[in-house]
């Protein structure tokens, strides 16, 4: 038996090949998967030249946005049965011989590209922009009945906001400005209103503030034109990084806390007004990932219906499409390009 995935074989160039299907052994899971969506993680990869070399000998799957349906179990896989709804924890945890931790990614959402690429190679482990994923027990997170695909594949991204917003609480009744306004900010801002917070969306892109105002927020702002805060979520990544935490700390009232969600430049430097940050007793916290109780609040999140999923995850592409939604990521109408699966046999 083989299986359809798009192969990342040279930067920005996805082939769509058949692959023999993985060995299922020890605590391996098959996933069939139904939902996936493009992350900028996975654009990262994507458009990196310098992956060019590397990718020639050994491809990647990218994709770590994912549900679907279990379709095949090794023997140690305890707890997990075929038929099983689930969503995927994409981070894989091991230990070195020094017993340093060491990540390697579903997807190659963690540790070195290199390495993940390696993991497809040797152990059939790849990501989810293919018909099938197989994965490690401990990376499953089994969904309740009523819970879409697409609403699970939105687990994992949503597992970090709500450990992003964790960091900042209290959040209700707390004036919470997101900076950047892209599907992780808009996730922001849509479970921060959940959460009794006002919310006010933050970007320098009218499209992008028109669209939190869809999405929830109480007010919209382009940079510069913010008022007091008492959280900031600093949601833009790159070089907008440094820019909206300089803004965001001059805004924070007392009491206030700044949360670093996105990533920046290697090396990204702020200078801080460290009596500023002392005198109003304010907390800077980063965040990365998500931790498993995290999982369990971003399920609750989508069981409450706090998330707009069918809005978030647009456009919907066919996989053989993949290559267009990852070059039209960012463009004004787009959120989450997210492709839908039949699933084996449907
Ligand atoms: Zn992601």
């Amino acid at each position: 038996m083989a299986y359809e995935a798009a192969v990342l074989a040279a930067p920005r160039t996805f082939e769509l090949r058949s692959i023999p299907e993985p060995d299922v052994a020890g605590d391996d899971v098959l996933i069939a998967v139904r939902a996936v969506n493009v992350c900028p993680t996975d654009i990262k990869k994507w458009k990196d030249d310098g992956l060019a070399e590397m990718l020639g000998r050994t491809p990647l799957i990218l994709g770590h946005e994912i549900a679907g349906e279990v379709v095949r179990v090794g023997p140690k896989a305890d707890g997990i049965s075929v038929g099983d709804r689930v969503a995927v924890d994409p981070v894989i945890r091991n230990r070195d011989a020094a017993g340093n931790e060491v990540l390697t990614g579903i997807g190659s959402a963690a540790g070195a590209v290199d390495a993940n690429a390696l993991l497809l190679k040797e152990r059939g482990i790849g990501g989810g922009f293919a018909e099938l994923v197989k994965v490690p027990a401990g990376n499953v997170i089994p969904i309740p009945d009523d819970l879409s695909y697409a609403a699970a594949s939105l687990v994992e991204p949503l597992a970090d906001v709500v450990f992003s917003i964790e960091a900042a609480e209290p959040v209700k009744g707390r004036r919470c400005g997101v900076f950047g306004l892209g599907p992780m900010g808009l996730l922001h801002v849509e479970a921060l209103r959940h959460a009794g917070a006002t919310v006010i969306g933050i970007d320098p892109r009218e499209d992008r503030r028109a669209a939190a105002t869809q999405f929830g927020a109480h007010e919209v702002a382009s940079p510069g034109s913010v008022g007091g805060l008492d959280c900031a979520f600093i949601v833009a990544g790159g070089p907008a990084l440094a820019s909206a935490s300089e803004e965001a700390l001059k805004l924070l009232h007392s009491d206030g806390v700044l949360v670093l969600f996105a990533s920046g430049p290697q090396n990204a430097a702020l200078s801080i007004d460290l009596n500023r940050v002392h005198y109003r007793r304010q907390r800077i916290v980063g965040v990365v990932g998500f931790r498993r109780p995290d999982a369990d609040g971003a399920i609750a999140l989508l069981r409450a219906g706090a998330i707009d999923v069918d809005r978030l995850r647009h456009p919907k592409i066919p996989l053989s499409e993949l290559g267009r939604g990852f070059a039209e990521t960012g463009t004004p109408g787009t959120f989450k390009f997210a492709v839908d699966l039949p699933g084996r046999g449907g």
